[in-house]
């Protein structure tokens, strides 16, 4: 590779208040270190900066172990506690302690070396393991999508509507929240029809601490099945699957927080389910990227895959889903609170 092409990257900003806010203790831990300066190398490959990965690891207090065959180049970071990220040269999978994330854009093998393209670290995986450099967000009200309603029946599935599943399920999701405290609005409380402008105004005038919209999934080939958690792709990146670059929408802007919230529901979900793990997608579906708050878009399961259809048809099954949801906001909802303010009239302290 010639010079010009290898460059070196300071990365300061964050990387000089190396801070281990010790959050709950299922999430991805790092080891405590001394603030440091770190230097991440990256190439450029078709205009974007690619990272290199054993650098990252190494930023990270991470072990590093590569295996590479002639079918695959598989790169595994492991922490403290033995978890584990694991990367796949060109493949947007990766997994976070078992769990399914997808980058933006293909991780690249180049001269011995794993690279990750450099907004799907800052934006995307960083902030899940670094939950500390997330922005602090009291979360108290949360505003709940049912997708579809009224003539939108969203899939139909052997006389089952996703409308009615979706709203079903919110309704379960509100009343477990609204037990731990939290002020639950509602998109539709019937089967009504509502427009996604309409959905994504209410978040705008509403302005709750979350977006979250609920919906059930379909697919021509019968055997499909498992959960996904939508969030936007950021403006000038391609969403899941595509090279459709993403736009500058008012519902874009949350990158961080959004990857930790996903991250945590599809960990929450699976975890509770034993569903198939298709992981954390991005894409700027219209309702998460056009409401000015943390969104995602659940996809709770398949509804032409019969078993999970039945499945999801279960009160059991739906009380799983909405307690796994919920137990996921509420990790979200600790990372990201604001640290409580010193107690009005306390003395100041002095240092002498
Ligand atoms: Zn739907």
């Amino acid at each position: 590779m010639p010079n010009t092409f290898r460059h070196r990257l300071l990365l300061l900003t964050a990387i000089l208040l190396w801070l281990v806010t010790a959050p709950a203790g299922r999430l991805w831990q790092l080891s405590a270190a001394e603030p440091q300066r770190s230097v991440i190398h990256y190439i450029t490959v078709n205009s974007r900066k690619y990272l290199r990965l054993s650098e990252i690891a190494r930023f990270y207090k991470c072990t590093v172990s590569q295996r590479i065959t002639s079918k695959e180049k598989v790169l595994t970071i492991t922490n403290r506690l033995g978890q584990k990220v694991v990367f796949t040269a060109d493949s947007v999978k990766c997994t976070l302690d078992g769990y399914q994330v997808n980058f933006c854009y293909k991780v690249i093998f180049r001269n011995g070396d794993f690279h990750l393209e450099q907004t799907d670290f800052t934006n995307f995986l960083d902030p899940i393991l670094r939950t500390q450099t997330i922005p602090k967000r009291k979360i108290k009200t949360i505003m709940l999508d049912p997708g579809h309603g009224g003539k939108d029946q969203g899939t139909e599935q052997s006389g089952t509507k996703e409308k009615d599943l979706n709203l079903l399920l919110a309704k379960r999701v509100r009343s477990i929240l609204q037990k731990r405290g939290y002020t639950v609005l509602m998109t539709r409380e019937k089967d009504a029809d509502l427009t996604l402008a309409a959905r994504s105004a209410l978040c705008t005038s509403k302005k709750p601490d979350l977006f979250i919209s609920l919906h059930c999934n379909a697919h021509s080939e019968a055997s499909v099945n498992g959960i996904e958690v939508w969030i936007a792709n950021p403006a000038g990146v391609p969403s899941y699957g595509t090279t459709t670059l993403g736009k500058n929408l008012p519902g874009t802007k949350f990158h961080s927080s959004n990857a930790l919230l996903a991250y945590l529901t599809l960990k929450n979900l699976v975890k509770a389910t034993k569903a198939v793990d298709r992981g954390v997608r991005r894409k700027q579906l219209y309702v998460i990227s056009h409401s000015p708050a943390p969104s995602m878009l659940v996809e709770f399961g398949f509804l032409s895959n019969e078993a999970e259809r039945k499945k999801i048809l279960s009160a059991e099954y739906q009380d799983k889903l909405s307690a796994a949801l919920c137990d996921a906001i509420d990790q979200f909802a600790k990372v990201t609170a604001p640290k409580p303010k010193p107690t009005p009239g306390a003395p100041p302290r002095h240092h002498r």
